[in-house]
């Protein structure tokens, strides 16, 4: 196994804590660390075993007492010699044994650089190596899930089964162009063209998969939209409120409450445009007709709320209406409902099922019933998690989202993949029109270099450094 210079870093997070990791990877990682500890000779001790002791300065003051982890390459996350140090969480010791470190010959590790390694070493490809910054980001159970998939091998596995089918095709392709002027076939075109659709088969569902996985990553754009009046900014308190109450229930947690997010059930919401419900000075004017649709048009999920106490069944098929043309998958949530006679909502909610025979709303396509009955809460009372488990239900119906299937969430990946597809498209229309193999040789190494560079089996320097460039330091 190849092994680089030893670096170090912190591989805890910054700051005080009970405990902190200091990790050393490389070349004579463990002689080094050796040379600083006072216990057992760790050059002599196997793989995968913890050891107590002091680590002491070069004048031998004691720094701290601690824990040391022996990893030999090639039995390590990186592949190289690895240990890891486990002291004390105070900034000061974390500062002396890294300098120490630093004195006896390692180097500080730049961002991203041990799992650069890792990859450097055949440990996994790039989309793993990513997945590892998103699993240590992940912070809601669906980016977590979609994070894990991918370190495990996800959809990469199988695309480098695929690359590896296609290059012996493409040898075959460049084969025929040696040949020149003469009318040779070695590429089966039939097979060619199959194993190319295989490919696009693979890929188009990974391609449709971003906006989902998008929305895993970045949280499901919602909207909450209504008449003046109808308690938008006393729900999104109440949403806000009971999140803080949450977070900070969870002892130690310092996380703040981010005034647009939500997690319900572990899915993350995007509130989109929040802050003209919490400027209620001008309420009336800033929530137009046309601001409406363009908040509709920036969500993935619609809460239309109303008041149950003066909305009548009218107004509320046409709102349906409204929402129905937008396309968008809507909620319609009756807000009041401490205020609203029974009476009255049992005539909202049945009005909603007469819709679709008796609507008299022009432009009301026919069964346009919403896929859900009016959901009550009180606003104002908190009594809103009839209202939670709808959404949290809505956004894991997305079958994207269920566990087990491949999601990209990485931008770049996206980027190789739609790439990918359009060389294959062009190759397949090229052997259709049964165009000369030059062409399609063309085509084929388009293919090849894009999915080599998703998976990492072709990369350069740059590309390197932008993806590792973007971790912190230590991982
Ligand atoms: P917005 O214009 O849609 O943002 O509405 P607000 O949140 O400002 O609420 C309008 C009024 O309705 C305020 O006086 C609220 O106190 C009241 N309100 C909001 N939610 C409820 C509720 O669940 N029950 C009752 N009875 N009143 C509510």
């Amino acid at each position: 196994m190849h092994q680089l210079e030893p670096i170090v870093a912190l591989a805890t997070a910054p700051g005080i804590g009970a405990i902190a990791v200091i990790r050393v990877s490389g070349d004579g990682a463990i002689a080094l660390t050796n040379r600083l500890f006072r216990g057992k000779d760790l050059t002599e001790q196997a793989s995968h075993t913890a050891h107590f002791g002091t680590l002491r300065s070069a004048t031998d003051a004691i720094i701290d007492e601690v824990l040391v982890t022996v990893f030999k390459s090639p039995k390590s996350f990186t592949k190289e010699d690895v240990v890891e140090i486990s002291c004390h969480g105070s900034e000061y010791i974390i500062r002396q044994i890294l300098s120490e470190l630093v004195q006896a010959g390692a180097r500080l590790a730049k961002p991203g650089e041990f799992t650069q390694r890792a990859f450097l070493n055949g440990q996994f490809d790039l989309v793993q190596a990513e997945a590892v910054a998103d699993v240590i980001a992940a912070d809601s159970a669906a980016s977590h899930r979609a994070a894990l998939s991918q370190l495990r091998g996800g959809f990469s596995k199988r695309l480098k089964d695929l690359r590896q089918q296609l290059i012996d095709f493409v040898a075959l392709v460049e084969l025929e162009l040696d040949f020149g002027e003469e009318d040779v076939e070695f590429a089966k075109r039939d097979q060619l063209r199959g194993l190319m659709q295989t490919i696009r088969a693979v890929i188009q569902p990974l391609i449709e998969s971003f906006s989902a996985g998008n929305v895993i990553k970045n949280g499901v754009p919602t909207v909450i939209v209504g008449k003046p009046n109808a308690g938008k900014s006393t729900l999104l308190n109440a949403l806000l409120n009971e999140e803080k109450a949450i977070v900070s229930d969870i002892p130690g947690t310092t996380r703040d409450v981010i005034e647009d997010e939500l997690f319900i059930d572990g899915v993350r919401f995007r509130l989109i445009d929040t802050a003209g419900l919490r400027d209620t000075t001008d309420t009336i004017e800033a929530i137009g007709v046309a601001r409406t649709r363009q908040q509709i048009d920036k969500a993935a999920l619609v809460v239309y709320l109303f008041d149950g106490t003066t909305t009548t069944p009218d107004e509320l098929q046409e709102t349906i209406a409204e929402l129905a043309e937008s396309g968008k998958p809507y909620v319609l949530v009756g807000n009041k409902s401490d205020a609203t006679p029974d009476a009255t909502r049992q005539t909202l909610d049945g009005s909603l099922y007469t819709l679709s025979a008796t609507s008299t709303v022009p432009g009301l396509p026919a069964g346009n019933v919403p896929s859900s009955p009016i959901i009550w809460i009180s606003a104002k009372d908190a009594q809103i998690d009839a209202l939670k488990t709808v959404l949290s239900a809505r956004a894991r119906t997305d079958s994207a989202m269920q566990a087990g299937s491949s999601v990209v969430t990485n931008a770049r990946h996206l980027q190789h993949l739609i790439a990918t597809d359009d060389a294959l498209a062009h190759a397949i229309a090229a052997i259709d029109a049964g165009t000369s193999a030059d062409w399609i040789a063309m085509d084929l190494r388009i293919a090849l270099r894009e999915l080599g560079e998703l998976t990492g089996e072709v990369t350069t320097d740059d590309l390197l450094a932008s993806i590792f460039g973007r971790f912190c330091i230590g991982k």
